[in-house]
């Protein structure tokens, strides 16, 4: 397995890797030694300039371009970089490098959700997911190779490989997405490992397919925050990918004390993680909440900069057949949403299983029942259509990554991350 800094499990809950020595701050690692500069802000462009020789004018100047060409244009060569000279273009190619996330397979579902399984340049496997509707095309992405965490009902929680994605890997899988769906303005972008028959269609009003992000693939964002912040500034940066923060998700299993620094220095939109109602069936089906307890969630929610009822915050739910899923739970989570006047909506998401898991969906009619509850109460609460189905697809149980284990490990790999969690 390639030598990278992977979190240990079980460990604390709150991973900070330790830069290896022979990496240079913030840049995603590479074989050959050129530096990537997908992921870098306009001032570590312009400081790397610097350090690779060019004056301090020069440098801030050729990095505003290239910055321009890089996220707002998707060019992956500097050859393409038409308003730099020509004989500096070869010098920027032998130093630098324009990454993406390697893709070794994608796969595309008979209703249009799209799933890539990608590769870290030091050969980890993580996924990505297009959702497109009427109205909106919705990428799922990931922050985490693994989690941490060990949500009893998610897959990507049983597996132990965790390592952060840096903010390169994130945005690249944004960059991808572009890639494929042929989404670049005119003149920029390659089509490079790319499929030409991926670059066509449009169902949108405004034309574009890629319209929403949700931070909902492997891992949990809040505990990868400085590369998924990084990450997210370049994505809604007005000379980067230009995509507005009320069309970004970020969804938290409940990592409590950084939801505050979400609100103030990411600014998106929040979804929450709940799934249950009291604090015995929380602690078991989403361990956090022996930390982090449910009231002290909500009131975070009811604390978070930006919420409004412009801007609600989505809470996840989970149906999980006799678990979480009683008229009872219905009214006590109306009741969890009046008391903090949270201004919320409600996501009720079928459980898709995977081998081992240890519960089952709930009913239709038990998931339709739940929801009349909480909608009759004044509160939004959707069922999520199950998409990708065939592919393996859905946001949240990402899995082809994860190897197959047997019930005694998945519940001895459970009882380690409990203890873990204190
Ligand atoms: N770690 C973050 C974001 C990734 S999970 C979080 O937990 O919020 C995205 C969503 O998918 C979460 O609400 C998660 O609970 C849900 N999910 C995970 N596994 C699932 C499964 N097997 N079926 C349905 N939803 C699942
Ligand atoms: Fe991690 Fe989210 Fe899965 Fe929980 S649901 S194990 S926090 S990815």
């Amino acid at each position: 397995m390639a030598d990278t800094n992977l979190m240990p499990i079980p460990g604390h809950i709150d991973p900070v890797p330790v830069p290896r020595p022979d990496l240079v701050e913030g840049v995603t690692p590479r074989a050959d030694g050129r530096l990537d500069l997908m992921g870098l802000p306009r001032r570590r462009i312009a400081e790397l300039f610097a350090q690779a020789g060019l004056d301090a004018k020069q440098a801030r100047l050729r990095a505003k371009q290239v910055f321009h060409w890089l996220y707002h244009r998707g060019v992956t060569e500097f050859e393409a970089m038409t308003d730099i000279a020509k004989t500096m273009r070869p010098w920027l190619a032998e130093r630098f490098v324009i990454g993406r996330p390697e893709i070794v397979e994608a796969q595309h579902s008979t209703d249009g959700t799209r799933k890539w399984l990608l590769r870290t340049a030091d050969g980890h496997d993580f996924e990505m997911v297009f959702i497109p509707d009427a109205d909106r095309g919705t990428l799922c992405v990931s922050s985490q190779v693994g989690c941490t965490l060990n949500c009893r009902f998610c897959h990507t929680g049983t597996m132990r490989l965790v390592r952060n994605l840096t903010a390169g890997e994130i945005v690249g899988q944004v960059m991808l997405a572009r890639d494929a769906l042929g989404e670049w303005p005119k003149g920029g972008g390659t089509m490079a490992g790319l499929d030409e028959e991926e670059d066509e269609g449009s169902y949108s009003s405004d034309g574009r397919l890629l319209t929403n992000i949700v931070m909902m693939g492997m891992g949990e964002p809040l505990y990868n925050f400085d590369n998924v912040r990084d990450a997210l500034a370049l994505v809604m940066d007005g000379d980067g990918l230009a995509l507005s923060k009320r069309r970004i998700t970020l969804s938290t299993s409940g990592v409590v004390p950084l939801m505050a620094r979400c609100g103030e220095e990411i600014g998106v939109n929040l979804a929450v993680s709940l799934h249950a109602v009291t604090k015995e069936v929380r602690d078991e089906i989403v361990p956090i909440n022996r930390k982090f307890g449910i009231e002290e969630l909500l009131q975070a929610c009811a604390d978070y900069p930006g919420a409004s009822n412009a801007r609600r915050i989505t809470f996840e739910y989970v149906m999980l057949k006799d678990k979480n899923d009683s008229d009872k739970d219905a009214r006590e989570l109306v009741r969890l949403i009046r008391k903090y006047k949270l201004p919320a909506k409600v996501n009720l998401i079928p459980f898709n299983p995977w081998p081992g898991a240890p519960y089952e969906c709930s009913s239709p009619e038990r998931i339709r029942r739940f929801s009349d509850i909480v909608f009759e109460a004044g509160i939004s609460a959707p069922v999520r259509t199950p998409r990708g189905r065939d592919i393996d697809a859905a946001c949240g149980q990402l899995k082809t990554a994860a190897e197959k284990k047997s019930r005694a490990e998945l519940d001895r790999l459970y009882a380690e991350k409990q203890a873990a969690l204190g």
